[in-house]
């Protein structure tokens, strides 16, 4: 079988068909020729079988159709010599002119021919005149005919039995002619001949494909079981062979055309292969066959029998051979590349089989070492939180701080106010208390008394003002409640509310929701207003109405606290960074930049929102946005 078909496996400028190699063309080139050759080879077995078989059969015709010709022949073979024991024929060939005679030979001559079966019986005389026949009745009868001229009268005649085929003169009827010489003492007085039908032997012949003739000496089909080919020749015939034949007037006066027939070399003693053409068997419908001829040499007669078969089944097996041997060899190389496939695929699903293996190995391996590397990385990631929680913490805590610093600077920058607020206090103490010692010198008691009520007054009032200063400097709990929203920017106020007197700041709220609560820290909440109070106030402080409006309102589940303020407003490119630390605007030493990066950090840790907008009429206002809180609670 030949090389394989590759099919290439994916590779770099390859395709992944299956691939015509030189090779595999050989090799295929090669079956198909080798299958070629095969089927040839049972073309020409099964043809040489079937001629093989034809022969035998067309051998042993021969041989039954020449027996039965023989037979025939044989039978009449003695008939013209028995003549002679007739002393009425040896009698009237000494006396011709005896009309007696003449009538008792020709009834015994019409009687014998009668019972033999021949066609006719003739006497003659030794210069060939016949002078009685069978058919003397009949009007063409022989009598009186001079046949000097036939052959076998002229074999006869010298002493030399005849037989002879031939065309008659008179009937022109075929037949073959027995002729004997009639002795008596030993002296020849005539010649007796008797003609015997053979073409009833034809009709025998005339059965089935195959042909048979009979020639003669010089190939003149004279008996054949095809009527075109009576009176026509195997060869053409010689000039001098013509010239004897109308001498003897054998075939009396048809053509004797030669029949085309082609020979191929003899294939074996008396066997040839011959094509006879249509056009010389005279038949318009039979076509040109090629046949086989098989030949037997009568020998005494120099006759020859020729049986020919025709060999269409021998080509028609040669072929339905060759077609089976053909579809043999389809079936064989069906059956291999079904073989070869069927074993590749079977080692292509072993090597899936291997791979997928493999690729379970390797994912195992795979899940091993990812598992490892996560463990790993959860340990890492662990450690890592663990970092970063700490740092959180440490952030809350630097953030706890930060808001405390921020709330000290703040505390820082109204030192000076506190101050002013607690001196003033303390300068009428000194006062009242100067006083109340010179009325009691005086005796006035009740004044005494009253100035003393004053003065407890006042110091309840500083006890006020450094309670809100405590609670503002506290440190945050840390505890988210419910705050009441107004007692907190109440609280935040008081801490400006100096500098709002002294910078003639209008102060209104607009609390449309006064009993509002937020959930977030009291002190944290206090811090950021108080931011945006001071933002607000340092805003307003070049401007000539100033007026500084704080809302309570209420949207859905939120509070919103508003600080509005009637200053310069804020410019885009200042609000891009306003909650940014250390962010400031104002002079060295007037602001740090953390007030609202703490205020919004707050903001954000109670889960609200602290944004700046510009006011309606001019100026900022900014809003905190805190979750409400349905239940009340006293603001701590
Ligand atoms: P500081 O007050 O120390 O500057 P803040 O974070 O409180 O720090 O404020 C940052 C800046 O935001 C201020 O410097 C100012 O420019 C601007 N700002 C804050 N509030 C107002 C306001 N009500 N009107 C106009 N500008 C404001």
């Amino acid at each position: 079988m030949p090389a394989e078909v590759t099919t290439e496996t994916a590779g770099p400028g390859r395709s992944g068909r299956g691939r015509w190699t030189g090779r595999t063309i050989l090799g295929w080139s090669l079956v198909v020729a080798v299958g070629l050759a095969l089927a040839g080879l049972a073309y020409w077995w099964a043809q040489r079988i079937t001629v093989a078989r034809l022969q035998d059969s067309g051998a042993q015709r021969l041989e039954v159709y020449a027996v039965s010709l023989e037979n025939l022949l044989s039978k009449y073979d003695f008939l013209p010599s028995t003549l002679e024991l007739s002393d009425d024929v040896v009698d009237l060939l000494q006396k011709p002119e005896d009309p007696a005679l003449l009538a008792a030979v020709n009834h015994h001559l019409e009687r014998l021919n009668k019972q033999a079966g021949s066609t006719s019986i003739y006497v003659s005389d030794l210069h060939g005149i016949t002078l009685a026949a069978s058919n003397w009745r009949e009007p063409g009868s022989f009598v009186g005919d001079n046949v000097a001229f036939r052959p076998y009268v002229r074999d006869a005649l010298r002493g030399k039995p005849a037989g002879f085929y031939g065309v008659g003169t008179s009937l022109r009827e075929p037949g073959y002619f027995f002729a004997h010489g009639i002795y008596r003492n030993g002296r020849m007085l005539g010649v007796a001949t008797v003609k015997v039908n053979i073409e009833k032997l034809e009709q025998t012949w005339i059965q089935g494909n195959d042909k048979v003739l009979l020639s003669d000496e010089h190939g003149v089909i004279f008996l054949t079981s095809v009527p075109a080919w009576k009176y026509t020749t195997l060869a053409p015939l010689s000039a001098a062979v013509q010239r004897e034949l109308a001498a003897t007037r054998q075939y009396f006066s048809h053509a004797l055309l030669p029949l085309d027939i082609h020979s191929s070399p003899a294939h074996e003693e008396g066997v040839q292969f011959v094509t006879i053409r249509p056009s010389a068997s005279g038949a318009g419908a039979d076509r040109s066959r090629r046949m086989l001829s098989q030949r037997l040499s009568l020998a005494p007669r120099h006759w020859q029998f020729i049986y020919l078969s025709d060999l269409s089944p021998a080509r028609s097996n040669a072929q339905t051979a060759f077609l089976l041997a053909c579809l043999l060899e389809g079936f064989l190389i069906v059956l291999y590349l079904y073989v070869r496939q069927r074993r590749r695929s079977l080692r292509l699903k072993l090597k899936a089989r291997e791979d997928l293996q493999h690729a379970y190995d390797n994912l195992e391996l795979m899940v091993a070492e990812r598992t490892y590397n996560l463990k790993q990385m959860t340990r890492n990631l662990s450690d890592e939180i663990a970092v970063r929680q700490r740092a959180e913490d440490k952030l809350r805590v630097t953030q706890n701080e930060l808001v405390q610093a921020g709330k000290m600077a703040v505390l820082g920058q109204m030192s000076a106010g506190i101050t002013h607020e607690l001196n003033q206090p303390l300068t009428a103490l000194r006062t009242m208390s100067d006083n109340a010692a010179v009325l009691l010198d005086r005796g006035r008691i009740d004044d005494a008394k009253a100035n003393l009520g004053v003065i407890s007054q006042i110091v309840a009032q500083m006890g006020t003002i450094t309670g809100q200063l405590k609670a503002f400097s506290r440190k945050s709990a840390g505890h988210m409640a419910p705050v009441a929203v107004q007692p907190a920017i109440a609280n935040a106020l008081f801490l400006v509310q100096r500098r709002l007197e002294q910078e003639q700041v209008a102060y209104r709220l607009e609390a449309r929701h006064p009993d509002a609560y937020a959930l977030c820290e009291g002190n944290r909440l206090e811090q950021v207003l108080v931011n945006l109070f001071n933002n607000a106030l340092d805003a307003m402080a070049g401007v000539p109405a100033r007026q500084l409006t704080v809302g309570i309102d209420r949207q859905a589940n939120r509070v919103l606290i508003s600080v509005a303020d009637t200053g310069p407003g804020i410019p885009d490119e200042v609000r891009a960074h306003l909650f940014e630390p250390f962010f400031t605007t104002k002079e060295q030493g007037a602001g740090l930049g953390l007030g609202l990066a703490i205020s919004e950090g707050i903001v954000v840790d109670f889960g609200g929102i602290l944004r700046a907008d510009p006011a309606p009429g001019g100026g900022a206002v900014f809003t905190i946005e805190l979750p409400i809180s349905k239940q009340g609670a006293v603001h701590g």
